[in-house]
């Protein structure tokens, strides 16, 4: 049912050297599923000359050819889809049908990706003498290292496998841990496309063992993170300090913002299942929930009476709507963030505590009277619990919103044109979504500012990170 997973190293899968490997979990039992091998510096040092060898190699593929190639593995993936959402739903805790979703969203992204290859473009710049052409030429920046967390096994891994691949470089994938075996069937279907030897890799291990080691050695010219803010500030001087390009996709603390205009039944539905989706371990989960004050009772009432109603299981179990957290970690934290708000007067309207005593189950969780001083109006939460204020006007609720150094993602529910333009102008985040949930298609920017970090995995902007640019003049003879 549930598969070991091994490193894939210079196109061969196989265990740690040193025969070392980590257990893997099921988030919904407590019970161990699996193992995965856990690499050492030997191993790493496989991984990097096979990744220089992989970038020789693959840098004069044409993009025409590694197109076909990657739309090949995106239908060999595509075709294995209910195995792999099985391993997931077995490693991560999301419903079956969540898991499924991602894995068919993961292959249409590696589809995007393979056309987009075709389309790294330069431009010839006139010239300012009779007979020079000004050439700007696009180059795949070389061998990158990628670091990607357990929350969206294979999302968060295909976004980078894809946009390294198409530009025609290769990558070593330090894939989660806790979450192995379904971002392996990733990298299983491009290899088993025809990808040659060495252009992608697989390690898992010690994360900071692993990128300290990746991070500032030679081979690697592109770093690419995503996780949690703190981590994602280390990696990135790590990175500044041997002049590494760097994409950083972190933490948020999204403003969902419902004027008295908008319409209330959409807006909350909308966002419940957007907060509950995957437990709330969503890097863009709404999370500040800001409503206007005449529709602020109703939004909570509405709010509350779906989160209520959510069924609560293990993923594989067909009609659960809301997984476990994904690791044990993950509770204590939840735990404390809403002990936190409790002591400080906020007021719980269902959930609030941990559910049953096995797997790392956690209510769907509603607060309000959560004060500006409490951690988790500060802290990302990181799971199903959501926090509702009132405002009054948008000058308020624009300062609320831009309130924290987070800057990733935020919602806004409005009739109002001129409203829902003067909020996308006014708040600071990476991404705005109106009146519906439009983030994190393959076409389109995914990324943040301020702490939430910077650099894109959508759009075209996804694929020039994994480019340098390099200028060519020449005079004819
Ligand atoms: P964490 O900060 O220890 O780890 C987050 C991720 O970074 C994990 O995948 C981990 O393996 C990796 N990591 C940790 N230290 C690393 C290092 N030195 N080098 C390379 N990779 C490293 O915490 P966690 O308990 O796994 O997750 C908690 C927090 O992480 C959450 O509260 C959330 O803020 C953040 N997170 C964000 C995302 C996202 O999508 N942006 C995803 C997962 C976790």
């Amino acid at each position: 049912m549930y598969p070991d997973t091994q490193l894939f190293i210079d196109g061969t899968w196989r265990p740690a050297r040193g025969g070392r490997s980590l257990p893997v979990l099921n988030p919904a039992t407590e019970e161990v599923i699996g193992q995965v091998a856990h690499a050492s510096t030997d191993d790493l040092d496989e991984a990097l000359a096979a990744a220089a060898k992989g970038f020789a190699l693959w840098k004069k593929v044409s993009a025409y050819e590694r197109s076909k190639l990657m739309r090949k593995a995106a239908d060999i993936f595509r075709g294995r889809a209910d195995t792999i959402a099985q391993y997931m739903t077995l490693e991560q805790g999301k419903p079956l049908a969540e898991a499924k979703m991602e894995v068919l969203a993961a292959a249409d992204i590696i589809d995007w990706f393979a056309e987009e290859s075709r389309r790294a473009y330069g431009r010839v710049i006139p010239a300012r003498a009779e007979g020079v052409y000004q050439l700007v030429v696009k180059e795949p920046v070389g061998p990158v290292a990628a670091f990607t967390p357990w929350n969206f096994p294979i999302n968060q891994v295909v976004r980078k496998l894809s946009a390294a691949v198409a530009t025609g470089c290769s990558i070593i994938v330090k894939a989660p841990e806790e979450t192995p075996a379904s971002p392996a069937e990733l990298i299983r279907a491009f290899a088993d496309a025809g990808l040659p030897a060495g252009v992608a890799n697989l390690v898992f291990g010690v994360p900071a063992e692993i990128s300290e080691y990746l991070v500032p050695h030679p081979v690697i010219r592109k770093v690419t993170f995503t996780g949690s803010t703190p981590i994602g500030k280390h990696l990135a001087a790590l990175a500044g300090a041997h002049m590494k390009r760097v994409t950083m996709e972190l933490g948020g603390h999204a403003p969902a913002i419902v004027f008295d205009d908008a319409d209330l039944e959409h807006a909350a539905k909308t966002l419940a299942g957007a907060k509950f989706r995957n437990a709330g371990q969503v890097c863009v989960s709404p999370t500040r929930f800001l409503v206007q004050e005449k529709s602020y009772p109703e939004f909570v009432e509405r709010f509350t009476a779906i989160a209520k109603a959510l069924k609560v299981g293990a993923g594989m179990d067909g009609d659960t709507q809301m997984g476990p957290l994904a690791h044990e970690r993950r509770v204590p934290w939840v735990e404390g963030l809403v002990a936190d708000a409790r002591q400080r007067g906020a007021e719980v309207h269902t959930g609030g505590e941990r559910l049953g005593n096995k797997g790392y189950f956690y209510q769907p969780t509603v607060l309000t009277g959560v004060g500006k001083d409490a951690r988790m109006m500060n802290e990302e939460p990181f799971g199903p619990v959501a926090m509702i204020a009132p405002f009054s006007d948008l000058d308020e609720v624009v300062e609320e919103a831009n309130r924290l150094p987070f800057g990733l993602a935020s919602y806004a529910f409005t009739r109002s044109a001129k409203t829902a333009n003067a909020i996308a102008a006014r708040v600071e985040s990476g991404m705005m979504t109106i009146n519906h949930l439009g983030l994190a298609l393959p076409e389109v920017p995914f990324g943040g500012m301020k702490d939430s970090g910077y650099g894109s995995e959508g759009g075209s902007e996804a694929i020039e990170a994994y480019l340098n640019t390099k200028f060519v003049t020449q005079a004819g003879l």
